[in-house]
């Protein structure tokens, strides 16, 4: 579900300290939640019945299959030992900077007991940040492709080695306007046609305009009545690739810059994808006013139980897609609700 026309200080927090006002406990997040998932009243995952009892735990008993329901259930906070109160900070703090925030910074400012409890934490929001369904982009839209990682700046052009080909696309503001609108990033295997096609395809509107080099791959990729192709020839221009196709160069070194500033070139390939994913959620909404929009966004989805396979519960518990956990221990952080203040200050030596 999706709110149509949140307001800031109604339906979702305005500030920290409207987080923490609203949020000062785990029944108050898991209420939250609840309001998130079940607008309008609770609906079995299993059966669809509306009718339910609330129990002592605060899971729903289900009036037509007779199970029990947790808000939580089937959701990214399915199963969770960590506190609702550190989830939501966490969501907080990773939607409402600029830049986010890494897994060893939310160890350091939550004081979470592990390092890798803040970075699977980070991945199950990553995991909830692509909707299959968004909109298309359209219009007129710029796409190029870039190496992103590896060692360090070598070889240069296509192939360079220990790095990760990915392909983005960017569309220009219409015409009279300044500016870009939204974008979207993908590790590509290769720059051939046929990859370049499905990338279009699931991600460009049929109707669109692209804008790309004059790389032969293109119009192959573009063949066909449902794309415009304006190929731009970078070699006779006598300019640059980030003048020709400034959009979509931009937003290459803005996601580079972010993997190397907050995350310290640390991403390996294998996770790669949902960092971009990640970035790409900042940036199609970088002119909210209110950052916490960001905030409710983000738990929305989160909330979007995804169907339960049989597959997962009697065999798999950990599906291969999923990203592989960091060595070391795990622990599980102390709640951040908040007890009534001793003014440690007063007794401190
Ligand atoms: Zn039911």
């Amino acid at each position: 579900m999706m709110l149509d026309e949140p307001k800031v200080g109604k339906h979702y927090p305005g500030g920290l300290s409207d987080l923490r006002a609203w949020f000062p406990d785990d029944g108050a997040c898991l209420d939250y939640l609840d309001w998130l998932r079940w607008p309008d009243g609770f609906a079995c995952p299993h059966c669809g019945s509306g009718v339910a009892w609330r129990l002592a735990d605060g899971r729903y008993s289900c009036g037509g299959c007779k199970r029990r329901v947790s808000v939580t259930a089937g959701t990214i906070f399915h199963g969770t030992r960590t506190p609702l109160t550190v989830w939501f900070e966490a969501a907080w703090l990773m939607m409402t900077s600029k830049s986010g925030t890494s897994a060893l910074n939310l160890h350091r400012v939550l004081g979470l007991g592990s390092y890798q409890t803040s970075w699977a934490m980070l991945h199950r929001y990553r995991d909830v940040m692509v909707v299959p369904a968004r909109e298309k982009l359209s219009g007129a839209v710029e796409m190029d492709e870039t190496f992103i990682g590896g060692v360090k700046p070598g070889k240069r052009g296509r192939g360079a080695a220990g790095k990760v080909l990915v392909v983005g696309a960017i569309e220009r503001a219409p015409q009279g306007r300044r500016g870009f609108g939204r974008a979207r990033l993908a590790i590509i295997a290769s720059a051939k046609s046929d990859t370049l096609r499905e990338f279009i395809t699931a991600n460009i509107a049929p109707g669109s305009i692209v804008i790309s080099d004059a790389l032969s791959s293109y119009p192959n990729a573009l063949a066909g009545p449902d794309y415009e192709h304006d190929p731009i020839n970078i070699k006779r221009s006598g300019l640059q690739a980030h003048q020709l196709l400034p959009g979509v160069h931009q937003l290459f070194s803005l996601s580079k810059r972010w993997l190397e500033g907050t995350h310290q070139g640390a991403v390996e390939g294998d996770h790669l994808q949902s960092y971009l994913d990640e970035f790409i959620f900042r940036f199609n909404r970088r002119t909210a006013r209110q950052r916490g929009l960001l905030f409710l966004r983000l738990l929305e989805r989160a909330v979007e139980a995804k169907p339960i396979r049989y597959l997962d519960i009697v065999a798999n518990p950990r599906p291969a897609d999923r990203p592989h956990r960091p060595p070391g221990p795990r622990s599980w952080p102390g709640t951040l609700a908040v007890d009534p203040l001793d003014r440690p200050w007063r007794t401190a030596k």
